[in-house]
């Protein structure tokens, strides 16, 4: 569907946290939010399902200490996103589901060599962690293309500039929010934009994450650089939390 920008009352910002996206069925309460405001565009900011960064975190740090069981727990995690793609009853489901494999081969090959070196850098850890939103957002985005939203896709880490400060990287603000700017205007035909929270990457092409709970960060300096109506962030209990950006 192509929007009609006089049509539109307003730019939102939406963040859509691990507990929306705990399960497919979450997943649906995130949907229907969507589609019952469509005449608004808006730019949604993903964070990993529920419980995925920690799990990342706990199986990078066993390869690192040469227990060859990370796999296993890289294993449960690749089913559980695949059972989320199957619970959602993705049609188009072919190429999501390769995307998600190749994804799960790199975080798989990073593994082995944290496993083999017995060393995990914050900067290899970041790298790692980054994968809990970028399994979520391919998922995310075939689902509202199934319940008919028009959706593009951004990876945040071409927009978000910072540090190198693994972990806890700053972000350089005014680059950041100029290439929002420009990124949303290059096409601003779109109803929905999606994109990552929590990752970033340095000049230097190095991925970086914002902090812990860092999505909601992200979600803010949009809305700030792209001056939303508002910012809206799904919370851990059920309803929606709104604040002026
Ligand atoms: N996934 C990251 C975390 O668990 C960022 C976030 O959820 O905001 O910290
Ligand atoms: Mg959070």
């Amino acid at each position: 569907m192509i929007i009609d920008r006089d049509e539109i009352d307003s730019m939102e910002v939406l963040k859509f946290g691990v507990s929306s996206l705990a399960s497919a069925e979450a997943m649906q309460r995130v949907r229907d939010v969507l589609v019952a405001r469509r005449t608004k565009q808006r730019i949604v900011v993903c964070s990993a399902m529920g419980g995925v960064t920690n799990s990342i975190i706990s199986l990078g740090l066993k390869a690192a200490n040469g227990d060859a069981g990370y796999a296993e727990d890289l294993e449960a995690l690749r089913r559980r996103h695949i059972q989320t793609l199957d619970d959602l009853q993705i049609e188009e489901a072919a190429e999501v589901r390769q995307e998600l494999q190749d994804r799960f081969d790199r975080l798989e090959s990073l593994c082995k060599g944290v496993c083999l070196l017995e060393e995990l850098s914050a900067k290899s850890m970041d790298q790692l962690v980054s994968f809990g939103e970028r399994l979520a957002v391919p998922i995310v985005c075939a689902w509202l293309e199934k319940a008919g939203l028009q959706v593009r896709r951004v990876d945040a880490r071409d927009w978000i500039v910072t540090c190198d400060q693994y972990g806890a990287a700053e972000v350089h603000q005014s680059e950041t929010f100029e290439r929002i700017r420009k990124g949303v205007d290059a096409d601003n035909s779109f109803e929905t934009l999606i994109t990552e929270g929590f990752i970033g990457r340095t000049p230097t092409g190095e991925t970086t994450t914002l902090g812990r709970g860092g999505s909601d960060y992200t979600a803010s300096l949009i809305a700030s650089a792209v001056q939303a109506d508002f910012l809206e962030k799904s919370t851990d209990v059920p309803g929606l939390l709104t604040a002026d950006p």
